[in-house]
């Protein structure tokens, strides 16, 4: 692990090597170099207050990349959410000793993704469409995994609801959010703001891509524009290059915006929601 773990930070530095600096939302407009530094740093440090926080999500697992995932993870120490498909266990004993390394990870907390991922009801629309089934299938990846918080995200669909707050009313997933309201039923739901895809796996140039609108993010007009949910899935680090991406892209994150990484039961109003949830629910 740990050789795996140098050539893992060995490919990075060639990387962080060859590509250009990233130059920050502020920065983008400079005109001049060294007449401009001291305010430039004015700037990053003004940003180190505001008080960002960044959720890195990782869906889908556990899966054959998951381990190495988490030794990066370990190995910078760096919070994160994981969204469990119960079903994923069903096929192989091995992923059994990688969620329980998850699961006693004190970086990580572990979340519910439905045991079925829909895939046992063949499209989205289709499983959506009976909105009862799918809370079956929450419960069932509930009581499988053992875990004892109430968030879910929905397979495919961003859809959220913590507390009073909405969002991904028009998906056909609401309709368990719905469900779940009209029951008292004790979940939040969450999706992402943003999302890693395999083009950041293989190209830097996307992984910039999404540094930037990370940033972008922090200081657009929307609520809690400060927190950040990044969705990422297992599958997509198969390769020793997609894991540099992924240190580079933590790297730089906490280079350019400071931010605190956190799980996502420390979303705003997660915790107060879960908790009336209970009180009105149980
Ligand atoms: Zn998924």
């Amino acid at each position: 692990m740990r050789i795996w773990f140098l050539l893992i930070l060995g490919s990075f530095f060639v990387f962080a090597c060859q590509t250009p600096e990233i130059k920050s939302i502020k920065d983008s407009d400079s005109k001049t170099e060294e007449d401009t530094n001291s305010t430039k740093d004015a700037i990053i440090e003004n940003r180190i207050d505001t008080g960002i926080t960044i959720y890195l999500t990782f869906d889908d697992g556990p899966y054959s990349t998951t381990p190495a995932i988490d030794s990066l993870l370990s190995a910078l120490s760096i919070k994160a959410s994981f969204f469990i498909v119960g079903s994923q266990m069903q096929w192989s004993k091995k992923y059994d000793s990688t969620f329980l390394a998850e699961k006693n990870n004190p970086l990580f907390k572990i979340y519910n993704h439905t045991y079925s991922h829909a895939i046992t009801n063949g499209k989205l629309h289709s499983y959506y469409a009976h909105p009862d089934s799918v809370w079956l299938d929450i419960e069932h990846n509930k009581s499988f995994l053992g875990l004892t918080s109430n968030i879910t995200r929905l397979p495919g669909t961003n859809s959220w609801k913590i507390g009073d707050y909405r969002r991904g009313t028009k998906e056909d997933a609401y309709q368990v959010i719905k469900l779940t309201d009209s029951l008292m039923l004790p979940q939040s739901f969450i999706g992402w703001d943003a999302e890693w895809r395999m083009g950041a796996s293989k190209q830097m140039r996307y992984v910039d891509t999404l540094i930037k609108k990370v940033g972008e993010l922090t200081i657009k007009n929307r609520q809690h524009q400060k927190h950040v949910v990044i969705l990422f899935h297992d599958f997509l680090f198969h390769s020793n290059t997609a894991l540099a991406h992924l240190a580079h892209f933590i790297q730089a994150l906490q280079n350019k915006y400071h931010p605190t990484f956190e799980w996502v039961e420390n979303y705003p109003g997660m915790s107060q929601s879960l908790t009336a949830s209970n009180e009105a629910g149980n």
